[in-house]
């Protein structure tokens, strides 16, 4: 099976950003990761709100959550991770479709430990030195390094 695009709420994210494939969810590189390694897991389906979730696309979300984290663990030497979803406008988010956030940390990234809370915010109060879009063949590099580490299992779907 082929895919040209898949829908981030509005937008169309290409295949090549794209390192992860699964039945109900897909992994993509960020445009403006707050920290290097910072990547997305999302939902297929294009739904706004966690709650619109079934539970089976729950179950694969978080599935996929964590096959990411171990990928992202690797690649980066983390020593830890912030797993988030920003499950509405209020709540800071910014696409409104299903997505979970997953960051690499390490010791003393911020000043303190929640101000990358503020960095993911929408109008971050603190640091956000490193979000500048990137470019797609920069973006591309990053979704193969991701997809060479999970290996042949990166595509569900084929
Ligand atoms: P949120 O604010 O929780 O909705 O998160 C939206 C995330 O999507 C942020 O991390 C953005 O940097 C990221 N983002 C926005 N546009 C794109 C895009 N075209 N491709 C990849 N990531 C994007």
């Amino acid at each position: 099976m082929a895919f040209s695009a898949f829908r981030f709420g509005p937008i169309a994210i290409p295949l090549e950003q794209v390192f992860l494939i699964s039945k109900q969810s897909y992994a993509l590189v960020n445009l403006k990761p707050v920290r290097p390694g910072h990547v997305l897991v999302a939902t297929r389906r294009p739904v706004a709100r966690f709650n619109d979730l079934t539970q089976s696309e729950v179950l694969d979300l978080f599935t996929q959550a964590q096959r990411v984290s171990k990928v992202v663990e690797r690649v980066t030497a983390a020593e830890s991770l912030t797993l988030c979803i920003q499950d509405g406008d209020k709540a800071g988010q910014s696409v409104p479709h299903v997505h979970l956030h997953v960051i690499p940390r390490f010791e003393g990234d911020f000043a303190t430990n929640d101000d990358i809370y503020d960095a993911l915010a929408h109008q971050p109060r603190v640091d956000n030195h490193e979000r500048t879009p990137r470019s797609p063949d920069d973006m591309a590099s990053e979704a193969l390094r991701l997809r060479e580490e999970i290996g042949s299992q990166w595509n569900e779907i084929l």
